[in-house]
């Protein structure tokens, strides 16, 4: 592999001052730095690479050597070489450059126990299951305990040990040379993911996961009330934890149909209904649907179209509990089309008899006109 240019690693220009340098360093310190990068080789690599090429360009001697011979010239010392390091900047430097993302080498407790991944579950209900709650059956994949080997991930007749790599803890401690110090960052151990032990011979049947993915139906109890926004959490029923970990939960999404009639808005209801133009005149009794069959609603005499009615009580009950809403009716008034010549007549002698007298609106409107 042909090495870069020290130049182009910093991505400064070859005429850079040294604070140009020191400055361009910092950045590519900040952004490739381990612990800002965990387990991430190519991330680890450039910082490496920073490193080596800011050991050569900060010093006067190295890079006036590098600037004539190159690669060559430097070579014996670079690569983070020991003795190579201090006499520039000091303590106060790096705590000033790395001191905005925490410390190094603290255990980010990879090891320690972690929850499981939550699930999220779409669920469509119809009108009627959110307005009165009902039980419903939801299927999820997730990982169960590998029924082989008893979620150890080890093949029958052979065990799980300790890691010889990390010596059980899960983590394993790297030095990381810099023109300033050593660091230490901690990692994951690779060669058991951190876990402490390893198996020699994986169960087949789980390929040494101690897990398989498993269709599970969980029954649920729907509460009346749910609505569009209503997310329904399922403790402990998510993916297992690792390590001893406590499982994730299921979020449960809801949906919920439109209805042919009725229309929602939290717990209440809203329903239009047609009346004739003669009940809205003389007033009536009618029976209108509600969620639950059917209920009684007084039109007054003189309703007006579009006139809106409330019937308490007979709207949706509240998820929270308080009580119910109420269920509005919107009159809608029906002229009448195709009479007979008798209707007319009826009509006609309705207008004579009446005059405008009983039709306020429209003489008060009319008399605005002239
Ligand atoms: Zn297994
Ligand atoms: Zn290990």
């Amino acid at each position: 592999m042909s090495k870069r240019d020290y130049y182009e690693v910093l991505g400064v220009e070859r005429s850079a001052s040294a604070d140009e340098i020191k400055k361009a360093y910092r950045k590519k310190a900040i952004q490739y730095h381990p612990d800002k990068n965990p387990d991430d080789q190519e991330a680890e690599e450039k910082f490496k690479e920073a490193n080596e090429a800011y050991e050569i360009l900060s010093d006067e001697q190295k890079k006036a050597t590098y600037d004539r011979f190159g690669h060559e010239g430097v070579n014996q010392n670079a690569g983070g070489g020991a003795g190579g390091f201090g006499g520039f900047g000091g303590f106060e430097d790096i705590f000033d450059m790395f001191g905005g993302f925490g410390g190094f080498g603290t255990s980010s407790g990879r090891t320690a126990p972690r929850k499981g991944k939550d699930l999220r579950i779409n669920l469509k209900l119809t009108f009627e299951e959110a307005a009165f709650g009902c039980e419903k059956k939801i299927k999820i994949n997730r990982n169960e305990p590998c029924e082989t080997c008893g979620g150890s991930g080890a093949a029958p007749g052979s065990e799980r040990k300790t890691c010889s790599v990390c010596g059980g803890n899960g983590q394993v401690k790297t030095v990381q040379r810099t023109p300033f110090g050593s660091f230490q960052s901690v990692r994951t151990c690779d060669a058991c993911q951190g876990e402490g032990t390893t198996v020699d011979t994986p169960c087949s049947t789980c390929r040494g996961t101690g897990y398989e993915r498993k269709a599970k139906t969980l029954t649920i109890n729907v509460p009346a009330g749910v609505d569009n926004d209503t997310v329904l959490p399922l403790r402990g029923e998510g993916e297992p934890g690792e390590r001893g970990g406590e499982s994730g939960d299921v979020y449960i999404f809801v949906t919920v149909a439109e209805h042919e009639f009725f229309k929602r808005d939290g717990k209440n209801i809203y329903i239009d209904v047609p009346i004739t133009y003669v009940q809205a005149a003389l007033g009536d009794e009618i029976m209108v649907p509600a969620l639950k069959g059917k209920v009684k609603l007084k039109i007054p005499e003189g309703t007006q179209p579009n006139q809106k009615f409330r019937i308490k009580g007979k709207g949706i009950a509240s998820l929270r509990g308080f009580g119910k809403g109420d269920l509005f009716v919107t009159v809608h008034l029906e002229v009448p089309k195709g009479l007979n010549s008798v209707q007319k007549k009826a009509l006609k002698d309705f207008a004579t008899l009446a005059g405008d007298e009983v039709h306020t609106e429209s003489k008060k409107f009319w008399s605005r006109i002239k």
